[in-house]
């Protein structure tokens, strides 16, 4: 579709795009030619490729006035075949030429695009978690795919064309001048005349196009919808299969109307052109036969042949000539896209000279750290507590008072607002990041696994991890007797984001992966919500005996997990509100007897 037109193809800017239309300042355009530059010399070549093809492809119009006069009409047969030969040598000459120019300019495109995605996916990797809550991820993949695409488009066609096509003008109109300036004159006056036609006729078809595509947009947005793996699960659960089919079968014949309309608005626009642009060879022949027969001109044959011809290869160039500013500042407009994305600044930087310990203990210290996210909500108030390396600690609250807050800021998915976070006694902002979460595992509640086997999943945290080391990891994380009762054990794939297992099974794959990583502090934010009793027993089961013997933090919503802890945290609205042991805190009367009573203590009866 957007190949045909859309909002990014088509020879008409949308009200949206006049209205982003790019400024197109000095800075922009240096920025855009530093691209450009690496690939200088090849370019040259592509010049001066475009140039001689670009004359030679207009040659044999010319010859074809000598053909008709000298061969034809003087009836010398060696001369024409001569003038034939020269002809489609010249012709195939520019052709072999063109495909060296073709081969030259996608290689630079592909070179540059190149270039690009790997600056732009690097620079990406280096955004903080922040951008990647904030932005919309069909934003980020659009910016990387298809925006990228269309320079590489720009650069192929919108470069070459205007070259090509200015040259093609210039050699038409020279040529033209020099067999007859009367016709050269009137073929230069009625040339754009002619174009008018196509610009009215190409603009009906493009709002047909612009339809076409929004209609598009909500068949793929449906499909997106209702094919995804928990959209189908709504689909199926609440029964509305009819439903969705309805609605689809209704814009999808809308689409057969539009696709249609569409086919037939550009058969009509042919009929429309091709009648208009035979007029203009007609007027050619009427004038130049008046100038011939009434003024007695010495205009032969075959000039008016020429002209004729040359009139016919100007309607090309000059009508892509009129929609380049269209492509110009479309082609603009991109650049500024991934300009844009390349500009935002990095938020959680390396530091200069950042440190790197020999050894880690892992001691964490929270030294008042506030927090906030945005401007205008302090999420942490003046968070205090030291974690030795061997201890463990238990952070409780209800939802929302900050508790993976708090843990987050510990690896530096974000930086404190105030304060400051140590690791070992260094700020964790002087230390090597990479350093840092090396030493550091979180266990999220919500799991990730890429699409591929559970032992490529595990690897991903020790990618030259033996096979003993990996079964000792998912032993440790109650997990290894699920693995190997599978077909395939350790190369059973997981599936799309690892949907094929259960939440259990995920959150245990993901405790082996961190055991794998063997890091100095292990954080596991204990995942509650749709686990059975079975699966949370077997977690429970791999996660408490770890907490006795690692530094760890844990985010935690079951006594037992809390019982195994050396101090607990209860924070709440990003407050530190009580601290000590179970003993302690369990009768105080305060948040923790609160959330025992109504969170911790009934389903352990239940058991
Ligand atoms: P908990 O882990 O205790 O349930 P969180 O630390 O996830 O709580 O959230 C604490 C507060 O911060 C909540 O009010 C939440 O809405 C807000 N919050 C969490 N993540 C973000 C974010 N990425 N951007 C803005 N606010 C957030």
């Amino acid at each position: 579709m957007s190949m045909r037109g859309g909002p990014r193809g088509g020879k008409y800017l949308s009200e949206e795009e006049k209205q982003n239309a790019p400024k197109i300042t000095k800075d922009l355009l240096i920025r855009v030619f530093s691209y450009l530059k690496p690939y200088w010399k090849q370019m040259l070549l592509v010049f001066a490729a475009i140039i001689v093809s670009s004359i030679l492809s207009i040659y044999p119009s010319i010859l074809t006035g000598r053909i008709i006069d000298e061969g034809l009409i003087g009836r010398n047969l060696n001369l024409l075949i001569k003038l034939i030969l020269i002809s489609l040598g010249v012709t195939l000459g520019s052709n072999l030429i063109g495909v060296l120019e073709s081969y030259l300019n996608t290689w630079i495109a592909q070179h540059i695009t190149f270039d690009m995605r790997n600056q732009m996916y690097q620079h990406l990797q280096q955004m903080s978690h922040r951008f990647f809550t904030t932005s919309s991820q069909g934003d980020i993949i659009t910016r990387m795919t298809s925006d990228i695409d269309g320079v590489r488009q720009i650069i192929t066609n919108t470069f070459r064309s205007i070259l090509s096509n200015s040259i093609t003008l210039v050699v038409a109109v020279v040529a033209m001048f020099q067999k007859n300036v009367i016709l050269a004159i009137v073929g230069i006056v009625i040339v754009p005349l002619f174009t008018i036609p196509t610009r009215s006729a190409g603009k009906t078809r493009w709002s047909l196009t612009n339809e076409a595509q929004a209609c598009n947009d909500e068949i793929n947005g449906i499909l997106n919808e209702t094919l995804s793996v928990s959209g189908q699960l709504l689909v199926k659960l609440f029964g509305m299969e009819k439903y969705e089919y309805e609605k689809y079968r209704t814009v999808n014949e809308k689409m057969v109307n539009l696709n249609v309309r569409e086919a037939m608005a550009g058969r009509w626009f042919m009929v429309v052109i091709s009648t208009i642009s035979s007029i203009g060879p007609m007027l050619m022949y009427l004038i130049g036969g008046i100038l011939m027969m009434k003024y007695d001109h010495d205009l032969s044959v075959g000039d008016i042949s020429v002209l004729v011809t040359l009139l016919g290869r100007m309607y090309g160039p000059v009508n892509q000539l009129l929609n380049i500013q269209v492509d110009w500042i479309r082609s603009m407009a991109m650049f500024t896209r991934i300009f844009d994305y390349f500009d935002l600044s990095i938020e959680i930087k390396n530091k200069e000279n950042a440190l790197i310990p020999e050894t880690a203990e892992g001691d964490v210290t929270f030294d008042h750290v506030w927090f906030q996210y945005d401007e205008d909500k302090m999420i942490l108030k003046d968070i205090s507590f030291e974690l030795k390396s061997g201890n463990s600690i238990a952070i409780v609250g209800p939802s929302g008072s900050g508790k993976s807050t708090t843990v987050n800021l510990i690896p530096r998915l974000y930086d404190v607002t105030k304060g400051s976070v140590r690791f070992d006694g260094h700020d964790v902002r002087d230390l090597d990041l990479a350093w840092l979460r090396d030493n550091i595992g979180i266990v999220t509640q919500e799991t990730y696994l890429f699409n591929g086997t559970i032992r490529e999943n595990l690897l991903y945290a020790k990618p030259d991890a033996t096979q003993e080391e990996i079964e000792a990891a998912c032993r440790k994380a109650n997990i290894h007797d699920f693995i190997v009762s599978q077909e395939k054990g350790y190369d059973t794939p997981v599936g799309n984001r690892g949907l094929k297992l259960s939440g259990g099974e995920k959150q245990r794959i993901s405790i082996a992966r961190i055991l794998l990583k063997d890091p100095y502090v292990m954080i596991f934010d204990e995942a509650t919500a749709s686990l059975d009793s079975i699966s949370e027993k077997a977690i429970q089961d791999a996660i408490d005996p770890l907490i006795d013997d690692r530094t760890s933090i844990l985010i935690a919503h079951r006594l037992s997990t809390i019982l195994h802890a050396d101090e607990i945290l209860v924070i709440k609205d990003g407050e530190i509100v009580e601290r000590g042991t179970h003993k302690e805190l369990v009768n105080a009367g305060g948040v923790y007897t609160e959330l025992y009573n109504t969170q911790f203590k009934i389903p352990e009866i239940e058991k």
